[in-house]
């Protein structure tokens, strides 16, 4: 095969299936997207629903925005989006989306329908249907109450090498269903239902107060772990720490429970594990790991959420301040539960 190839554009559709390899790995992954287009839309109710573990159908509705109908196809196309128009903009962007680029990417794996409705008239309503993005996608209509519903069937139904990675039903759903678990975390003034083969599974009742927080920490993570965790709740510098952190009599044997927010998105960053495992040094055994649900609050300004396709990881400019921030808060708050409650630290 040394045959002297032409260079050419990819056809869009092969490109979004490129792209889609980013950020698309698993139904999981389709969860969070839809869910944070539902979030970005201002929606008050998220129902998530799935068939066989989300292999066969993700259908994510919400009370949102709506999406107007001339921009219905629109919002299928790669790098189109209604979040940012500018680098000012991006640099201090504040929804969870602004690459425009998952709706495309999902619907050139699968077979996707989206139904909208921007008005406040039950009547009104748009549908768009796109499988695996072979056709232009095609807008008929359909009534639907205001906000949006999106139908994800058949999940790699043309990338056979891509289908084969996904594990068994019941693998796929708890992926998802950690997915679920963030992101309700994220939001307590959302309510939030999650349903698997017709069955409810998680039914969370919105509620922003400490006594509808806790209530929702119980449901998703046990009763235990609020039982044994310390709120807390501190701000210096322009940065706010607050959460519930696990006691050190609570640890585990895998780091399973930990979330940590950064302005409401879930992040996974080496400089704030560091600080947490800093912080719980002297008083874990090696080889265990805390639990604990933390929201750190800043200006959006001094953290890039640009480093990455599915956005996990952050960057703070300056990281020394957060870490020292972060450090100093929770080993405060632990070294106040110790002197406070003698017994309650191992030894
Ligand atoms: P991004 O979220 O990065 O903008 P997406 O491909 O996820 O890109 O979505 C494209 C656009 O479609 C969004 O910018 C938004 O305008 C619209 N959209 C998608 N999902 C919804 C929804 N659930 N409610 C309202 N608008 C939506
Ligand atoms: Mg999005």
């Amino acid at each position: 095969m040394s045959e002297q190839r032409r260079i050419r554009v990819l056809d869009p559709r092969l490109a979004n299936q490129i792209a889609a390899g980013e950020v698309v790995e698993r139904p999981a992954s389709v969860v969070k997207e839809l869910v944070e287009n539902a979030i970005d839309a201002g929606s008050t109710r998220i129902e998530v629903e799935l068939e066989a573990g989300g292999a066969r159908l993700i259908r994510v509705r919400d009370d949102g925005s709506g999406i107007a109908e001339e921009d219905l196809p629109l919002a299928l196309s790669r790098h189109a989006t209604s979040k940012i128009l500018s680098l000012e903009e991006l640099e201090g962007v504040a929804s969870l989306g602004f690459r425009g680029e998952a709706l495309a990417s999902i619907s050139s794996v699968s077979r996707l329908e989206l139904t909208s409705n921007a008005a406040d008239d039950p009547t009104a309503g748009w549908r768009v249907v796109a499988e695996g993005r072979n056709m232009e996608p095609r807008v008929s209509p359909a009534p639907h109450p205001r906000g949006t519903s999106v139908t994800v069937r058949d999940l790699f139904f043309n990338t056979p090498a891509r289908r084969k990675f996904l594990r068994t039903e019941k693998t796929e759903f708890s992926h998802v269903e950690e997915a679920f678990r963030r992101q309700a975390l994220s939001r307590y003034d959302i309510g939030w239902i999650l349903r698997h083969n017709q069955k409810t599974l998680h039914q969370l009742r919105p509620g922003d107060d400490q006594a509808s927080r806790e209530r929702r920490i119980a449901s998703l993570l046990g009763k235990a772990f609020l039982e044994n965790a310390l709120h807390l709740d501190l701000a210096a510098s322009g940065l706010r720490l607050w959460g519930w952190v696990g006691l050190p009599t609570h640890s585990r044997a895998q780091a399973d429970q930990q979330y940590f927010f950064v302005n409401g998105r879930v992040v996974r960053d080496r400089l704030v594990a560091h600080a947490v495992r800093q912080a719980y040094r002297d008083v874990l055994f090696a080889g265990r790991h805390p639990v604990f649900v933390l929201y750190l609050e800043v200006d959006p300004t001094v953290v890039d959420v640009n480093v990455h396709p599915t956005k996990h990881e952050v960057r703070f400019r300056d990281g020394r301040l957060v870490h020292d921030f972060l450090f100093s808060s929770l080993h405060r708050a632990l070294g106040e539960a110790r002197a406070g409650q003698p017994g309650t630290g191992q030894s």
